[in-house]
């Protein structure tokens, strides 16, 4: 189904696949042992359709969704080749540690390769589930494009283990599950989740034809309880991105749940389903709507924004020729816009829970982001595929700041669009356009920034180009409020927090002394050029004292009241390194916490944004 969109073989990159001529148009089969979850162990068999000659094999490096060359080479082990029984010699790439080469004898059709998957770190396997991302245990021949490579997986499961997953099963017997003969970037684009603890959730909305589902696999049967609240409020989000976009491009849907703390934790989009992980207790905990609604409503946006209107230039024809991300502030930017908008349109969030969001964002890209003053937004895009930057020290670095930028970016859009047609036109409009069409399955029409601006002047003429370029390359310290402002609203600050539960967690003291510091004392940022860091402080110290006693988190708060009223520094004992230093934070205006109210002069669009479009019959 899918076209070809871009020039397939550069030279420079494709030049030892050029000795590959002209692969038999042969399925390729693949079989994952998984019996060994558990040990978090699997066991890989590919058998491989060949010529004699020099075979380059790639692991898949450039994943997407994760926009950076990260795939878990390391974790590849135990590889052996064989043909005819017996062993062929294989050798890794003197400059590229994911690319493999073999000489294929004389005689052979096929190659069998067999290697081990570590589930190293605990990323995806617990002892009660698996999440399987089939870019993990896949090689593949270099010289084709992913979507002309066939192959035809199985899986081996543990015994009794259930499964859900978007991928047509051909099979499934026993612990055994065949699926179809599919394209190598369908396979790699449609995980599987299997686990003792499972259950499938039909979230499909009344008269919808397109069938929905949850695909649940916890570390307890407990913590599958998902509430008939939460179920309701999951099938209005269906129901409102049929509303939003107008059209769906694929056959059926399956958000693919796991709940564990044994697991990393985030989400990863795919065109019929997505990847997303939560801790084990989510569902029966009081924040499940807040958590669901900040995960798993950005991932489902997704499969229109980003799987099917994906930017050109992250689009590439296989996973060893590196993306160019400079414009993941769309990608990833309206994906960050319009899930929160969904998650508060289908009752998943409360507007209040919405409105103290955006308060949160919006505060933490303000002067409490110095970084900002050196780093424009479009260089958070650009810069996305950088190695390392985990340590600390986010308000200096900014980090992947392109999601929360990029949302307020898109209300300021939004806003625009509803402001200069007089309330007639908004990001609804655009959604309609630029992500509707038919329903081909699961196919990618790219876009470029041109592009993207002429489908907003259709919409509403404007001068899009320039209002991008100017929010993009911006080193202006202030928050990026355009948008809240023009909603009729105002960020503010308060001397207490808003009670905001879920993804992004507390601020701890940023917007008062500059400090981000845990119950623990640990400093995980302190705000280039606030009063914490002008005393001496940043990210990787710990604090152990405060005035005199030793840290706790409600000592440092009682501290930053009492400093309002006297001229005293704040006295805060840091270790630095295996010294103990004194720092004194010269500080007196008191606790400071995100707020976002309402500006009566101006009527109110945030509400607006954010109302729900199906009838609240349906909802019933
Ligand atoms: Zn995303």
């Amino acid at each position: 189904m899918k076209k070809s969109r871009l020039p397939l073989f550069p030279v420079a990159i494709l030049g030892l696949a050029l000795l590959v001529t002209g692969l038999p148009a042969e399925t390729i089969s693949l079989t994952v042992d998984a019996t060994k979850t558990p040990q978090k162990f699997l066991s890989v068999q590919l058998v491989l359709p060949v010529k004699p000659g020099p075979l380059t094999l790639y692991y898949p490096k450039w994943i997407p969704g994760e926009h950076s060359p990260g795939g878990p080479i390391a974790n590849l082990t135990g590889l052996h080749f064989e043909a005819d029984g017996k062993p062929v010699p294989w050798q890794r790439d003197l400059l590229d540690v994911f690319t493999f080469h073999v000489d294929v004898p004389a005689g052979v059709t096929h190659l069998d390769a067999k290697y081990n998957y570590i589930e190293s770190a605990g990323a995806s396997a617990t002892d009660k589930l698996l999440i399987l991302e089939w870019n993990e245990v896949a090689l593949y021949p270099a010289g084709t494009p992913a979507e002309k490579l066939m192959y035809q997986a199985t899986i081996l499961l543990p015994e009794g283990w259930k499964f859900g997953s978007s991928l047509p099963v051909e099979n499934a017997s026993g612990n055994k599950v065949e699926f179809k003969p599919i394209s190598l970037d369908l396979l790699v684009d449609s995980p599987i989740i299997t686990g003792q603890y499972y259950r499938a959730v039909d979230i499909t909305p009344s008269g919808e034809p397109i069938h929905h589902e949850i695909d649940m696999a916890a570390d307890s049967e407990e913590a599958l309880n998902m509430s008939p609240a939460i179920q309701k409020a999951m099938t209005n989000l269906v129901a409102e991105s049929g509303k939003l976009f107008g059209a769906r491009h694929y056959r059926d849907y399956h958000f693919i749940f796991g709940l564990s703390d044994h697991v990393a934790h985030f989400g990863l989009e795919h065109h019929e389903s997505n990847d997303s992980r939560l801790p084990e207790r989510v569902l029966i905990g009081p924040d499940a709507g807040m958590s669901l609604g900040g995960l798993l409503s950005h991932e489902f946006m997704h499969s229109w924004n980003g799987k099917f209107r994906r930017p050109a230039d992250l689009t590439v024809p296989y996973y060893e020729q590196p993306m160019e991300t400079d414009l993941l502030w769309g990608y990833e930017g309206l994906t960050d816009y319009l899930g929160p908008m969904l998650a508060a349109r289908s009752g998943l969030w409360t507007p209040d829970q919405y409105h103290q969001y955006m308060a949160s964002i919006a505060a933490s890209l303000g002067p409490a982001r110095p970084g900002r003053t050196w780093r424009p937004l479009l260089d958070t895009a650009i810069g996305e595929p950088m190695p390392g930057g985990r340590g600390g020290w986010l308000n200096w670095r900014r980090g992947t700041d392109y999601y929360d930028e990029g949302n307020l970016l898109w209300l300021e859009v939004d806003t625009v669009l509803r402001r200069e047609s007089k309330g007639q036109k908004s990001i609804d409009d655009f959604c309609q356009l630029f992500h509707g069409g038919a329903n081909n399955g699961p196919e990618v029409k790219t876009y470029t920034f041109d592009q993207l601006v002429q489908t907003l002047n259709q919409v509403v003429p404007y001068d899009w180009a320039g209002f991008l370029h100017e929010r993009l390359n911006s080193t202006s310290p202030q928050s990026p409020t355009g948008g809240i402002e023009n909603a009729g609203w105002k960020l503010t600050y308060e001397p207490e927090p808003a009670k905001l539960s879920g993804r992004r967690g507390n601020t701890g003291d940023m917007y008062s002394i500059g400090l981000q510091v845990g119950d623990d004392g640990m400093v995980s940022d302190a705000v280039v050029g606030s009063p914490a860091f002008e005393a001496g402080i940043s990210s990787g110290m710990k604090v152990i004292g405060v005035n005199g006693r030793v840290y706790r988190h409600e000592l440092l708060e009682d501290a930053i009241k009492a400093a309002k009223d006297n001229a005293k520094p704040i006295s805060l004992m840091v270790v630095i390194d295996e010294y103990i230093q004194t720092a004194n934070v010269d500080y007196h205006g008191g606790p400071r916490f995100p707020h976002l109210v309402r500006d009566d002069a101006k009527p109110d669009m945030l509400d607006e944004i954010i109302k729900p479009r199906i009838e609240a019959a349906a909802k019933q």
